[in-house]
């Protein structure tokens, strides 16, 4: 089971203290503290798991039916699936904010960002070459970023890989906004600095990132303040070529 805090309390699993988005695998048996020193439970299972679920190396399989674990089903999706190779695969956004919206995921299991180590540069920088190569080149008439949100919502670390033009009947609030155009996105040039310079990017975070999604919009391309969400949706629209 995995087990990760997504909220701001200490949690604790078999002793070990937990904090803000990070993660642990335990077994059916396992004692929990839903809240540090308080709340005590047990994880139980109604049935036995497939054994190489267990294994954190393992390849995602199609199983999960939670919608947090949504990624892993997509990555088997043919219709979603851009590319894939053995170390990468590429899948389009379910819900695209923007004209072409992208996820590059690994295929090694990895939760979050927040369990990525030193160890993974190779793997990011694969995961970057493969966007540049088969995503950004093959459209060039598009301007893209690519970064992680800083409290992603969805198992399976991905990188956005999405264009400018935010021009999407998707985009639809404040929030979803402000997670692609404040410090909320984190560059995928950044992730890549810390994991060198911190070994993660847990530790080298600072700020409540969740506030940044309620900042005031600005739009993404000029210096205009829209009132809300309509008005910088229509905004956008005159930045929009041809
Ligand atoms: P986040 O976890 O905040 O980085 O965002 C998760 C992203 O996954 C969002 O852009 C969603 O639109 C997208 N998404 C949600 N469910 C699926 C799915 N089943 N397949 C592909 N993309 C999805
Ligand atoms: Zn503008």
């Amino acid at each position: 089971i995995h087990c990760q805090i997504l909220g701001y309390n200490r949690s604790k699993i078999n002793d070990k203290t937990l904090g803000h988005c990070q993660s642990v695998q335990v077994k059916a048996g396992a004692k929990t503290d839903l809240l540090e020193g308080l709340y005590e439970h047990e994880i139980s299972m109604e049935s036995e798991p497939e054994t190489e679920w267990l294994s954190p190396k393992s390849p995602p399989k199609a199983q999960n039916n939670h919608w947090s674990q949504g990624l892993y089903n997509s990555m088997q999706d043919p219709g979603l699936v851009v590319f894939k190779d053995d170390q990468i695969c590429i899948v389009k956004d379910r819900y695209p904010k923007a004209k072409k919206h992208f996820l590059v995921l690994p295929i090694e299991r990895i939760t979050t960002l927040y369990d990525l180590g030193a160890d993974h540069l190779p793997l990011v920088n694969l995961m970057v070459k493969a966007a540049r190569e088969k995503i950004v080149l093959n459209h060039p008439e598009f301007t893209f970023k690519m970064g992680f949100h800083a409290i992603p919502s969805m198992a399976q670390v991905h990188m956005h890989v999405i264009s400018q033009d935010f021009d999407s009947d998707c985009l639809k609030n404040k929030k979803h906004w402000n997670s692609f155009n404040t410090d909320y996105f984190i560059p995928c040039e950044k992730v890549l600095d810390l994991l060198k310079t911190c070994g993660n990017v847990q530790n080298c975070q600072n700020g409540d990132k969740k506030d940044l999604l309620g900042k005031d919009l600005v739009c993404n391309q000029c210096s205009f303040k829209p009132k809300n969400m309509p008005d910088l949706k229509k905004h956008l629209k005159t930045h929009l070529k041809g």
